[in-house]
């Protein structure tokens, strides 16, 4: 395969089973010049499994910010560069965002190599709603920080994705249930493309009771996926404010036709009242 020089290659690994390393993948690695590893005694047993003897030099969080400058210097000389990280997609909850940013940066070219990765493999296997999600990351590890993030989450429409380690994942779940409903859906995806996958959808206190009765239940890597808040139906505050607001300008049947369009509500509702508003508007004096 002949390789891009002086391009930064976002390559991703498999997240437990090394036959989901794409093939594109696998020739990007055995071309390159360099492959910056989170952990290069990690990648570097990958890459022999492979047959792959490539140069590795490691970047992770405590040495981003002397080696960046250095890996984008090879880059601008001309070398081609892979980016890994110990498992799944680069960057995403793991070493390289930096590095990423200082090659777009630089005006050089980045090339995702894509593959394997936690969230979308839990996402699509969880049997919750796709069309829209939240990736929130790990929660804050001690449990008021975590309920009170918990707590801003709890009206969120949109499907929540969480890593959990295992040694919190009981108390994570016990937490979301707690503030989200014992009733609201989740999938807990464990071990994902290894030997004990698991992956479970239940009600948040079904995965939380499951979890606390069954050590086993907490080994591993795994992703929580919860089902977003129900829409909520427009308030009597809502349609208030609204006919508030188009009373000033409308007459009140007009003004209840808008705000039902507006707000949900039946027009029938909206208009007895608009008509109760406007009765409002006259005892307090207004025409
Ligand atoms: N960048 C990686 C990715 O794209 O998958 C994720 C790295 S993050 C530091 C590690 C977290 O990903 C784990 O704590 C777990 O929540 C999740 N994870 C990684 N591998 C997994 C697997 N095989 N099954 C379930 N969750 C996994």
């Amino acid at each position: 395969m002949s390789i891009e020089p002086g391009a930064l290659h976002v390559v991703a690994t498999p997240i437990g089973n090394i036959d989901d390393l794409g093939v594109r993948a696998r020739e990007v690695l055995a071309a390159v010049d360099l492959v910056a590893a989170e952990d290069t005694r990690h990648t570097g047993r990958l890459l022999q499994r492979l047959g792959i003897r490539p140069r590795l030099v490691s970047l992770h969080e405590h040495n981003e910010s002397e080696r960046v400058p250095q890996l984008i210097e090879r880059l601008r000389a001309g070398e081609s560069v892979a980016l890994v990280s110990d498992a799944g997609t680069p960057s995403v909850s793991d070493p390289g965002f930096p590095l990423v940013a200082a090659a777009h940066a630089a005006g050089l070219r980045v090339i995702p190599v894509p593959g394997p990765s936690a969230i979308l493999a839990a996402l699509a296997a969880s049997g919750q709603a796709t069309d829209r999600f939240v990736f929130e990351g790990f929660l804050p590890p001690k449990r008021p920080a975590r309920r009170k993030r918990l707590q801003a989450l709890r009206a969120e429409p949109r499907t929540l994705v969480l890593y959990e380690s295992a040694h919190r994942l009981a108390a994570t779940l016990d937490d979301l249930a707690a503030v989200f409903g014992d009733q609201r859906s989740a999938t807990l995806a464990r071990e994902l493309t290894k030997r004990f996958e698991t992956i479970r959808l239940a009600p948040l206190r079904t995965l939380a009771d499951w979890v606390a009765a069954d050590p086993d239940q907490s080994r591993g890597e795994m992703v929580i996926v919860v089902a977003g808040a129900p829409e909520q139906p427009a308030s009597a505050a809502d349609l208030d404010r609204v006919l508030e607001l188009l009373l000033a300008e409308l007459p009140p049947a007009r003004a209840a036709a808008v705000a039902a369009r507006l707000t949900g509500v039946p027009r029938k509702q909206a208009y007895a009242r608009a008509m109760e508003k406007g009765e409002q508007g006259t005892a307090n004096g207004r025409e």
